[in-house]
C-alpha cells in the first residue's frame, strides 16, 4: 500500500479550496485551516506527529518516528508532499 497521496488515491489538500483529507478536512475548512495544510502537507494528518508550540505562538511539527528510525528528521521539512512513514489519523 501506498502512502503518497499522489498514488493512493488521495485528493492533495492544497490543490485549491475546499480542501480535501480523508475525513479530516472537508468542504467546510475555513481558509486558515487549508493554508496550514498547503504549509504543512501531510504531518497534519500522521498519527505519528507531535504538534510543538512555541512562545512566539508558532507551532512545530515533530516526527516520532525519528526516535527509532535516523532515516525520519525529527522536524521534517515542509511541506512533506510524500511519506513513506505516513499514517492517516483516524
Ligand atoms: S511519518 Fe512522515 S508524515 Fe508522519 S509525521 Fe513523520 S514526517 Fe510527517
Amino acid at each position: 500500500m501506498s502512502n503518497d497521496y499522489r498514488t493512493a488515491g488521495k485528493t492533495w489538500p492544497g490543490a485549491g479550496l475546499p480542501p480535501i483529507v480523508d475525513g479530516h478536512v472537508g468542504e467546510t475548512a475555513d481558509r486558515a485551516e487549508a493554508a496550514e495544510i498547503r504549509r504543512v502537507g501531510l504531518c497534519v494528518t500522521c498519527v505519528n506527529r507531535r504538534e510543538v508550540p512555541n512562545s512566539r505562538g508558532s507551532v512545530f511539527y515533530l516526527c516520532q518516528l525519528s526516535k527509532s528510525d535516523p532515516t525520519f528528521p525529527r522536524y521534517p521539512r515542509l511541506p512533506v508532499l510524500s511519506c513513506p512513514g505516513y499514517r492517516h489519523q483516524r
